[in-house]
Parts: structure tokens; sequence; C-alpha cells
């Protein structure tokens, strides 16, 4: 099976019905976790980044940085940090997510970031 969001193969049992859509478990997150994050153009794009051009925008690569020192972090303590709003935050984090270097998970009722290869967070 496939996810509908993101194209990668997930075995049956570990798929998501979200809105007639089946979702591998991250894009379920990303649905459920930021309801805007589920737009096909930002997947596009990061796809097209990860193809075509490994570069990072100058958000995106804080937010790396900063998680990578002192994450798991909230998106709030994020933002706050690097002084960006939520909606930049989210639009730099799908590329992070996509290009396999950042991820989100569950603590408790809270949705944490860490760097994706993270092996200690959720
Ligand atoms: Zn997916």
């Amino acid at each position: 099976m496939k996810c509908d969001n993101c194209t990668v193969s997930v075995d049956p049992g570990e798929t998501f019905q979200h809105a007639g859509q089946t979702l591998c478990e991250d894009c379920y997150m990303d649905v459920m976790t930021a309801p805007k994050s589920c737009d096909p153009w930002a997947v596009h794009t990061a796809k097209k980044l990860v193809s075509e051009e490994a570069t990072l925008t100058g958000s995106q690569q804080e937010i790396l940085d900063l998680i990578e020192k002192n994450g798991p972090l909230t998106a709030e303590e994020i933002c706050s940090q690097l002084a960006i709003t939520l909606d930049e935050f989210q639009r730099s984090f799908a590329t992070l997510r996509h290009m396999e270097l950042a991820r989100g998970f569950k603590r408790g009722e809270e949705v944490c970031y860490t760097l994706f290869h993270d092996q200690q967070a959720g």
C-alpha cells in the first residue's frame, strides 16, 4: 500500500484513514497536528528540493540547528527562539520532514519536533 500524501510504501496494518485518504503514520500525524501541512503542493515542492537542490533555506537551517542542539522542542518554543511565526515554522518544517531531516512526535498531549534520526525521542 502507498501513502496518498507522500507515496511512501506502508504495510497495510500501519495505514491510517483520513478524509478518504490512506496515510502513513507520519502524514496522519502531520494532518492531525497541523491541518494546513497536508498540502500536496508543499509535498511536491519538498520532493523537488530533494531531487534537484538539497539546500535549505535560512529558516529551515535554523530550525534544524536549534532542534539539533536543544531538541526535542515544541513549535511554540522553536517559534519564540527563532522569532518566526507558527506559519513560517510549519512551512519550513514540512520541507525538513519530507527531506527526512526532522520529524514531529507526540509527547503526552504535546507535539514535539526533533531530528529525523533521533532514536531517543517518541
Ligand atoms: Zn505519508
